[in-house]
């Protein structure tokens, strides 16, 4: 098919609380929507950069300017434009995998819709329900973060994970892990600790978590290697495995054990396909992480959850964590999973009246 245009939408979604991990609190989400008309019909895709570049060095308004000024000029010369191509077309740019996972994404949404195959399909899903996990940010309490995690408890969900950093750690861990039991717990650091905290990070063992997640930066494989080799938990790469061959490098190395798929931290769902075949490989069990998503993004990450080796419950939880309306219709818990679409593409439609509710600015629409 031939890209005729490239729209880019700006909304901003409010927070029904705001979420805070060791960078810093978010009290609304600002989102990039990616919208591709093509001559085989239309096709969304949602961009996971956060408003500012504190998690990661991409941000909101750094991916509109490449995409503007790059990546859609580069798809909108192309004569043949297919998912399985984009990611060839808009190599010469480096980096910026979040921008050049939601532009595939818009491609791939358009190309099965006009195919009639669901993004589950298409991956080669083999469940139609994903079981749920919650993400549970930084409070500024041990008793309001009990309320929160009891509140998630009941609604369903099967799998808590903390978000902790020094001076928020052991003894959250352990009255979150008082008051839920058995329920599958884990952590998740953002590369808030360094080489000097691996005996205090020893302390987490005696809590039975499934895995700690990416306690030191993202360049720093050398440290999650002696960590790993010093603790009885588990430990997860997220930031540092951002596309196939760093995954297999980690897995081989022994800096991680389970691996935290997320498709924009590594170029888009067709790599975050190629991540989970190398750790299926491998016996290394993997999980979907979460990036804030609207509806959009939560449809494809549903479905890449749906995979074989998805093997722990995910980040993938219901539209009403983090939103009191959705920009699709809305993701909601049933047991404690989600239903993985059925529908052609990513199988949600955007709701034109949001879109035009939430907006920051007119969408901007760039044509060859
Ligand atoms: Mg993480």
């Amino acid at each position: 098919m031939r890209i005729l245009a490239v729209e880019l939408h700006r909304v901003a979604m409010p927070l029904v609380r705001p979420f805070e991990t060791s960078f810093g609190r978010q009290t609304a989400r600002d989102v990039l929507l990616v919208r591709v008309r093509t001559t085989d019909g239309d096709g969304w895709g949602e961009c996971v950069a956060m408003a500012d570049p504190v998690y990661s060095s991409e941000y909101v308004d750094g991916s509109e300017a490449v995409i503007r000024h790059y990546l859609a000029p580069a798809l909108l010369a192309a004569q043949e434009v297919g998912a399985e191509s984009v990611a060839g077309l808009l190599g010469f740019v480096v980096g910026h995998r979040m921008a050049k996972a939601a532009v595939e994404t818009a491609v791939l949404d358009a190309q099965t819709r006009a195919e009639g195959i669901s993004f589950g399909e298409y991956f080669g899903a083999d469940r139609d329900a994903v079981d749920c996990g919650v993400s549970v940010g930084i409070s500024s309490s041990i008793d309001e973060l009990l309320a929160e995690v009891d509140g998630y408890v009941g609604e369903g969900y099967r799998r808590i994970k903390l978000k902790i950093k020094p001076g928020w750690d052991i003894e959250p861990v352990r009255a979150v892990r008082e008051l839920i039991g058995e329920l599958p717990l884990q952590v998740d650091a953002n590369t808030a600790y360094t080489r000097a905290d691996i005996e205090h990070l020893g302390r987490l063992d005696e809590f039975g978590l499934l895995l700690i997640e990416q306690p030191f930066v993202e360049e720093d494989i050398l440290t999650h290697i002696v960590l790993s080799a010093a603790i009885e938990t588990p430990v997860c790469l997220d930031e540092s495995i951002v596309n196939a061959e760093v995954a297999l490098d980690a897995i081989e190395r022994g800096a991680t054990s389970v691996v935290n798929i997320k498709a924009g931290r590594v170029g888009g769902y067709l790599e975050a396909v190629r991540v989970h075949d190398v750790c299926a490989e491998l016996g290394v069990p993997v999980w979907c992480g979460g990036m804030l998503e609207t509806g959009v993004g939560r449809a494809a990450n549903v479905a890449l959850a749906a995979m074989a080796n998805f093997t722990l419950p995910g980040d993938t939880s219901g539209s009403s964590r983090y939103f009191a309306e959705d920009l699709t219709e809305p993701f909601e818990l049933v047991d404690g999973r989600l239903a993985v679409p059925t529908g052609a593409g990513s199988g949600v439609d955007v709701r034109a009246d949001a879109l035009a509710d939430w907006a920051l600015r007119p969408p901007i629409t760039l044509t060859a």
